[in-house]
């Protein structure tokens, strides 16, 4: 079997700094060896590929993807994931993770979905019907009666049955029941909204689920061996969601001193998911400002009620850009993702989140990169198997003409991206013949 051997490449592994003059091996699946060029011997029949200083490092991961939003989902809420039939929203699906695969995200950890699209997706690859991405499948979101997301209340008038990419339970029992349903559908991750807010409005500090209720999920999730991740905007449910086990707290917009210690002490990930804050508040004022009504509650609201609301979630964005060096200088797992398909935030702006952690916000580039491949692999326990480019893990990789710590916004140009490898199999390969790249 030949193998495949980079040299002379600029090493990002995922966690150390730059190593200049590195050569790495693929065979087969996996990465056999790691070193400086010179230690690492070539044999006849290798791919030998000379990367001339240019950077490779793993495949990157998005840890909060939701493979049906499309750009008009917003627009035509308020029944997310109804927006179209199965078929056609399969369709959107796999176009969206073929455009993360394009940008060099060789692992989704999921966000709700609907019709279980995640898990249909993942048998499509697996099984050899399409190339993409290793998916992590999400449920749909178990929510709350009268959360904010649940348009059946909104739209009650309608007497809409399907609830699309949401389900609502009340009281631990039904939260637990609806997990192991869901989950029993092939997911391997179940999300719970634990609170309203992020983006759409304030994180008021009201229940949306009580802590009975997000134990009794978070043991029906592990009761299965599976992940639970929970939309936690509130100060009030990022300290529950810490304390019920959470996997992964998503958005965090309130999080304080306070909260960063529960989040450490469980050990949950966080996913902040801050483009989509920053894009929705400027759209939604744009939208204000121009006097375009949004929506039946907007049209209830009046022009200073949503001023109001805009102001509190502008502020609940500060905060989180304000105490997120805090956490990640913590030791926090921080993990890259957000709602793309969303309106103003479409699939394949990737790169614009990891941007503006390190350019807006002031997190090191390495510490994005880290938070971007193996901060994604522990998260879901594969730590051992990816995330890093080190002897004996699956041979994710890319190979960037650009110096991502330099300028992460190098990632953004998709013809930067000269290699893209999942498991040993190159998924774009535009280095040219051997040894010519
Ligand atoms: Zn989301």
């Amino acid at each position: 079997m030949s193998r495949i051997v980079f040299r002379n490449a600029n090493l990002l592994d995922g966690d150390q700094p730059l190593r200049p003059g590195s050569s790495v091996v693929v065979e087969e699946q996996r990465i056999s060896a790691v070193g400086a060029d010179a230690s690492i011997a070539a044999r006849p029949d290798d791919r030998v590929v000379d990367l001339e200083g240019r950077t490779l490092m793993p495949g990157l991961w998005s840890c909060h993807f939701h493979t049906c939003f499309s750009n008009w989902a917003l627009a035509s809420a308020p029944l997310l994931g109804l927006e179209a039939q199965p078929g056609v929203m399969a369709i959107v699906a796999q176009k969206n993770i073929t455009t993360a695969m394009d940008c060099g995200f060789t692992s989704l950890v999921c966000s709700s979905s609907a019709y279980n699209l995640d898990h249909a997706l993942k048998v499509a690859i697996t099984g050899g019907l399409i190339s993409g991405p290793r998916i992590w499948a999400c449920t749909r979101e178990m929510i709350s009666p009268g959360d904010q997301a649940d348009g059946s209340n909104s739209s009650w008038y309608m007497e809409v049955g399907n609830t699309g990419l949401l389900r609502i339970c009340s009281g631990p029992e039904a939260f637990r029941s609806a997990i192991r349903e869901e989950l029993g559908r092939g997911a391997d991750i179940a999300k719970i909204a634990a609170s309203m807010g992020h983006g759409v409005g304030p994180a008021e500090e009201l229940e949306s689920v009580n802590r009975a209720e997000l134990a009794a999920a978070v043991d029906a999730a592990h009761g299965r061996g599976k992940k639970i991740r929970a939309h936690a905007a509130s100060r009030r449910s990022i300290i529950d969601s810490a304390w019920a086990g959470v996997d992964i707290i998503d958005h965090a917009d309130r999080m304080d001193t306070e909260c960063i210690d529960a989040i450490l002490e469980a050990g949950s990930s966080l996913a902040p998911t801050l483009l989509f804050s920053q894009r929705f508040l400027a759209f939604l004022q744009g939208m204000l400002d121009q006097g375009v009504a949004m929506g039946a509650s907007f049209i209830a609201e009046g022009p200073a009620e949503r001023q109001r609301r805009i102001d509190e979630g502008r502020a609940d964005f500060e905060n989180i850009c304000s105490v997120l060096p805090e956490a990640n200088r913590a030791g926090m797992r921080i993990v890259v993702g957000d709602d793309y398909g969303v309106t103003s935030l479409p699939h394949g702006d990737y790169m614009d989140e990891l941007a503006l952690y390190v350019k807006e916000i002031g997190i090191p580039p390495l510490d994005v990169i880290r938070w971007a491949t193996k901060h994604g692999a522990e998260t879901v326990d594969r730590g051992d198997e990816l995330g890093t480019v080190e002897i004996g893990k699956l041979a994710d990789l890319l190979v960037v003409d650009g110096d991502p710590i330099a300028d992460i916004a190098c990632l953004k140009d998709r013809d930067n991206l000269l290699g893209i490898m999942k498991e040993g199999v190159f998924y774009k390969d535009a280095l040219g013949v051997p040894g010519v790249p």
